[in-house]
């Protein structure tokens, strides 16, 4: 199926249903990940602006159906976040984090 301009737009209204990820929340993902080292890969700055609101939950990159067509009409949701400093973006499967979510005291706020 071709994706045209209302289909695409389609899709991206799905995304905002996608449940707010909050700076906190993120940042207890990483510590029960082992992630340490939050630094820019970039700069080494470790300061890092989260691109998610409680009216848009979340991001989505667009996704190839197979390798030989590029025509988009799936997204994969992320949570995408920025370098403070010098603009890098640091993305994240939403799906991962919404996973471990789950499992915590954040639990009741998952459900769709
Ligand atoms: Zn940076």
């Amino acid at each position: 199926m071709e994706m045209d301009a209302e289909g695409y737009k389609n899709a991206l209204s799905g995304l905002t249903d996608l449940p707010y990820i909050s700076s906190e929340m993120l940042e207890e993902f990483h510590k029960a990940k082992g992630i340490t080292d939050i630094k820019c890969h970039r700069c080494g700055n470790e300061g890092w602006f989260v691109y998610s609101s409680p009216e848009v939950g979340g991001n989505g990159i667009p996704a190839a159906k197979n390798e030989s067509r590029v025509d988009v009409d799936l997204f994969t949701p992320v949570i995408m976040l920025s370098c403070s400093n010098c603009g890098t973006i640091w993305m994240m499967a939403l799906a991962a984090v919404m996973q471990w979510l789950k499992t915590t005291r954040y639990a009741e706020m998952m459900k769709d």
